[in-house]
């Protein structure tokens, strides 16, 4: 039985190379997957590294409608990071392509590859930032104000 989409949020980043066209390619790649489409896109933001190292990311926020489940949406991220040429070669390394799941309809799930929320929006600019563009009723200004810290900025010469 087909089930219904599911409404889910895509954190982008990357900062190796030419960032900004990785994110975009990225962009394009999720609108290509299966049973998906991309029903919004966040502004692209330009955020010095935040526990990680090396030039500064390109970060953005996609909201899909999938009829993936979770772990296949996973699988499918994974994908397209790998085919972005992306190596691990230790924690936080900087990276051509990062792509999470923020959230994937109202589940809750934790298993050992998946966390979902992801547990590391909380606190985070990059993230909250333009998740508040595709989804400001998911984001509380009490949120943003934690991060008013953390330097971070819509790149110029966006179509709104
Ligand atoms: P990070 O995104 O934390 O900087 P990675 O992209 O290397 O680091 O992810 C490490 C692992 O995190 C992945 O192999 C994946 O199994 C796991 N993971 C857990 N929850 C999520 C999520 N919500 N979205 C993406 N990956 C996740
Ligand atoms: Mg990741």
């Amino acid at each position: 039985m087909r089930r219904d989409p599911v409404t889910a949020f895509i954190a982008l980043g990357a900062n190796l190379g030419d960032a900004r066209q990785s994110v975009e390619d990225a962009l394009q790649a999720l609108a290509r997957l299966p049973d998906t489409r991309v029903s919004a896109r966040s502004r692209l933001y330009r955020t010095a590294p935040h526990e990680a190292t090396g030039p500064d990311f390109i970060n953005a926020v996609a909201r899909i409608e999938t009829g993936l489940n979770a772990p296949a949406l996973l699988d499918a991220l994974q994908a397209i990071e790998h085919a972005a040429g992306r190596e691990r070669p230790y924690v936080n390394a900087p990276r051509t392509l990062d792509l999470d799941i923020l959230l994937y309809g109202d589940a809750r799930i934790d298993s050992p590859r998946l966390t979902v929320p992801h547990p590391r929006m909380q606190g985070r600019a990059f993230v909250l930032h333009p998740l508040a563009d595709v989804a400001p009723e998911r984001v509380s200004a009490a949120e943003l104000q934690a991060v008013q810290g953390q330097p971070i900025k819509p790149i110029e010469g966006q179509r709104p």
